[in-house]
């Protein structure tokens, strides 16, 4: 689909329903409005979902946090050696720091070829500046992990090559001592997920996961789901779960009934989000999240939910008006719903993006910027304009 024919705004000519798996970040952001994530995975003519619009900053942060925990991982399985040995220098191998950043990039660009919101978009930043990126952030916490590695040893994999697909998970895991990136489904519920990690020690199994930034309270919840795919699948109860944000640790105690109460929980919540995504279009949720939502200029409720006004001079908003004339030396009068007059401008180059406008067209500027205290907005290349009907 071209970027004009994109523009405007249409319904999904197939609307997605219940997915045939659930994962964890998939049921959260179900939680947060089951129609951001239905209008989001429906199909639009030739497009197979809803294009995300892409953004250095976020592409290349989660690519960063990505590296980072595989990393961390990394360190971990080979029992945090110290800075600059052979162990070391192995772990950061496998990884392939800069391996990994290119083949990344250039997926992302890539994809951004075939999505009609990229508008000419490439990463930047190259391998070698996301290098950099990771190490300054892996090298401080590194050596807060160096201080205690003793207390965070997970100990030592057994054979690095258990070698037969004859054996269960928990028999390799028994055997193995560490299991890596191991896929875990549940064997009743449409449920799935992928562990960072899986540490046999003392007879005892722990459900690890290496995160970056700042602690979350919702990823233990996220672990407890993990834990409870790998007892139901394998007869094995994990005694732990634990988080860990470089040399900082977390970790709770798991019993039985918690996972139980978790299943009926999470059972409870497929059920729920099955009916939901039956209805077309699904209920929508407003809140905080609507106004980084992806899909918003999609959304009725939103709009209709929407005053124009708020936020002074240089702050980003959404309006949506009827083009009440040509444009005109960089601008044109819109009239909003509730019926006032407001100035949209726009310099030369961003109106050759966007025009024509036409006089009667109602048009969803997203991310615009207000200018000024009074009723005037611009349009600036941050912004993306759709005709409606
Ligand atoms: S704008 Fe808000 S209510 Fe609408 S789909 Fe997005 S998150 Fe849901």
């Amino acid at each position: 689909m071209d970027a004009r024919a994109f523009y405007r705004l249409t319904a999904p000519t197939e609307w997605a329903g219940p997915p045939e798996t659930y994962s964890y970040s998939s049921m959260k952001q179900m939680a947060a409005c089951l129609r951001q994530w239905q209008l989001g995975r429906s199909r639009y003519e030739a497009l197979q979902r809803y294009p995300e619009r892409p953004s250095e900053p976020a592409d290349v942060g989660v690519l960063v946090h990505e590296i980072l925990s595989q990393l961390f991982r990394a360190m971990a399985i080979a029992g945090y050696p110290e800075i600059g040995s052979d162990a070391f220098r192995a772990a950061v191998a496998k990884v392939d720091i800069r391996g990994t950043a290119s083949k990344r990039i250039a997926e992302l660009d890539q994809r951004a070829l075939s999505n009609p919101r990229a508008a000419g978009f490439r990463i930047q930043s190259t391998a070698h500046n996301i290098y950099n990126k990771i190490a300054q952030a892996f090298r401080q916490e590194y050596m807060a992990v160096g201080r205690q590695a003793s207390t965070l040893a997970l100990g030592p994999a057994r054979s690095a090559d258990v070698g037969t697909s004859a054996l269960s998970r928990r028999e390799v895991l028994e055997l193995s001592g560490i299991l890596s990136e191991e896929e875990v489904r549940h064997p009743s519920l449409p449920l799935r997920g992928f562990i960072d990690l899986l540490v046999r020690r003392g007879g005892e199994t722990t459900v690890l996961d290496f995160k970056t930034g700042a602690p979350q309270p919702q990823y233990r919840e996220q672990l407890r789901l993990y834990a409870l795919m790998w007892w139901r699948s394998t007869g094995d109860l994990p005694a732990t779960i634990e988080l860990r944000y470089g040399a900082h640790v977390e970790r709770w105690p798991l019993t039985e009934a918690e996972l139980v109460s978790a299943e009926r929980e999470v059972e409870e919540k497929i059920w729920r989000y099955q009916e939901g995504l039956s209805a077309h279009p699904a209920a929508a949720k407003l809140g905080p999240h609507c106004s980084g939502c992806g899909v918003r200029q999609l959304c009725d409720v939103y709009w209709e939910s929407k005053a124009n006004g708020g936020g002074g001079k240089g702050a980003r908003v959404d309006v949506e008006v009827v083009v009440q004339s040509v444009m005109n030396r960089g601008g044109f009068i819109g009239r909003e719903p509730g019926g006032r007059e407001i100035a949209v401008v726009c310099e030369e180059d961003v109106a050759a993006m966007h025009e024509p406008f036409v006089v009667g067209e109602r048009v969803r500027i997203v991310n615009a910027q207000r200018e000024g205290d009074g009723p005037a907005v611009q349009i600036t290349r941050a912004a993306e304009v759709f005709r409606v009907g």
